[in-house]
């Protein structure tokens, strides 16, 4: 099984991922500059039984998700960075790692650019990578696996909320 490593600015903190992401998204949309104050945020969504906390410890931060329930975002206790994300859709189920934060931030390829919409006027989309104005329908985009393992989550998600 593939191992991705990564970790926050200190050192303090580390975490490692065993296999490859459901999926990953460059979301452009205002909530996601405006949460970090960037044109954009990489987030890569695994199950988390899959991510590993090393070392280090993480503070909890709850911002509005777009759908307006709670975001939270994951920070290094130590340093702030932010490390990952739960949003509401998955609960505690999948975590939304930061791309950017992975020791190969390379590694992971956006299966999609999305909120196009919002981006700041300048920014340029990738050759290659579907993007879309506002969201997607992942069926169209992942392949059969992935879409598995992501309604088993979803599946998961359910039964907890009853
Ligand atoms: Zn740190
Ligand atoms: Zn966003």
């Amino acid at each position: 099984m593939q191992i991705h490593e990564g970790g926050c600015g200190c050192g303090a903190l580390r975490y490692r991922l065993s296999g490859e992401p459901i999926f990953v998204n460059n979301c452009h949309c205002t909530q996601c500059q405006h949460q970090t104050g960037s044109t954009s945020v990489v987030n890569a969504f695994i199950e988390s039984e899959r991510v590993q906390l090393l070392t280090g410890a993480v503070t909890e931060h709850v911002v509005r998700a777009g759908s307006g329930g709670p975001h939270t975002i994951c920070r290094c206790a130590v340093c702030g960075v932010a490390v990952w994300s739960y949003y509401p859709r998955l609960g505690r189920l999948g975590m939304g790692i930061r791309v950017g934060a992975l020791d190969n931030p390379g590694a992971f390829r956006p299966d999609a650019v999305i909120f196009t919409s919002e981006a700041m006027p300048w920014v340029a989309l990738p050759e290659g990578i579907p993007h879309f104005e506002k969201t997607y329908d992942f069926r169209s985009v992942l392949p059969p696996e992935r879409v598995a393992r992501l309604l088993a989550l979803v599946a998961r998600r359910q039964a907890e909320q009853g």
